[in-house]
């Protein structure tokens, strides 16, 4: 039972009382990056190697490795259930969860920091960096001059809404840190495009890792095309869902084969757990379907 307000105070002699007149807030999910997860809620922290996520009992490497892309994976029958996680004895001592009936499993992952602020941040700079300082036919200075003009051509030609204003330094995909986009959602949302035709001009089939991008961006950009054709749904029809979790599974398994060959070559990649809350955001489109 968490301490009662006392009862002269302001807040307890509001107690049963009607509030906003009688209208009254329903708590369905508690959403927040990663760092909020671990620094405000006290969940488990993403970069740990063991028990390394706020939502289920997965670790990075091992039977219960996150890095498994499938419905099936072992990780998921370890998702918490209120009363797997109210007994669990490293849960989090944070207020919050004083609250009757208040567990982790209100908290949720959302698409947004998932997905464009979590592994196409990484993804796509991982993509640049390829074509830029590898890939690329001339210096990296003009490989991104190039990109450069790309980018401005592509955006002005498909009427971009949510554009980079300019791209003219390495600032905007690597820092001292390692290898992420500079950039708001909408514009990390809007890249994919312009990226894959890059990528599609300086393509070579001979190379393993080129046609490994290439599957990547394609897989990526057919999971914004999905949610965009849904954008006004409050879930997908079952038709979607079959189409959308294949594809998601593929994007999140590409991305740690993209980092891992990015890292082979010295590139320092922040990889993070963001992958695998990208595929649970997949895996809740399809239990609310199913
Ligand atoms: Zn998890």
């Amino acid at each position: 039972m968490p301490p009662r307000f006392p009862s002269t105070s302001l807040a307890g002699k509001r107690a049963n009382t009607w509030l906003a007149n009688g209208h009254f807030g329903v708590l369905t999910g508690i959403l927040g990056d990663l760092d909020y997860m671990c620094q405000t809620l006290q969940l488990p922290r993403w970069s740990r190697n063991v028990n390394s996520c706020a939502l289920c009992l997965c670790d990075a490497q091992g039977p219960f490795s996150w890095k498994v892309f499938k419905p099936d994976a072992p990780w998921v029958s370890r998702c918490w259930k209120p009363s797997t996680w109210s007994a669990w004895e490293g849960k989090s001592t944070c207020g919050l969860f004083q609250i009757r009936h208040l567990t982790a499993v209100n908290v949720q992952c959302d698409y947004m920091h998932a997905k464009y602020l979590g592994t196409d941040l990484v993804a796509f700079a991982s993509v640049l960096w390829l074509a830029i300082f590898v890939a690329g036919a001339q210096s990296p200075a003009k490989n991104l001059a190039e990109f450069q003009k790309h980018l401005k051509s592509y955006y002005r030609s498909h009427s971009t809404a949510s554009r980079f204003s300019a791209f003219n330094s390495f600032k905007y995909f690597m820092n001292k840190k390692g290898l992420k986009l500079k950039g708001k959602a909408a514009q990390v949302k809007a890249f994919g495009l312009p990226l894959l035709d890059f990528w599609q001009k300086i393509y070579n089939p001979s190379l393993s890792i080129h046609k490994m991008v290439l599957v990547y961006l394609k897989l990526n950009v057919k999971c914004e095309e999905l949610m965009d054709a849904n954008r006004d749904e409050m879930h997908f029809s079952p038709w979607t869902c079959k189409q959308f979790h294949p594809t998601s599974s593929g994007v999140c398994h590409a991305d740690i084969l993209l980092n891992t060959h990015c890292s082979c070559l010295e590139a320092f990649v922040l990889s993070t757990l963001s992958v695998h809350q990208s595929f649970s955001c997949a895996l809740m489109r399809r239990h609310r379907c199913s």
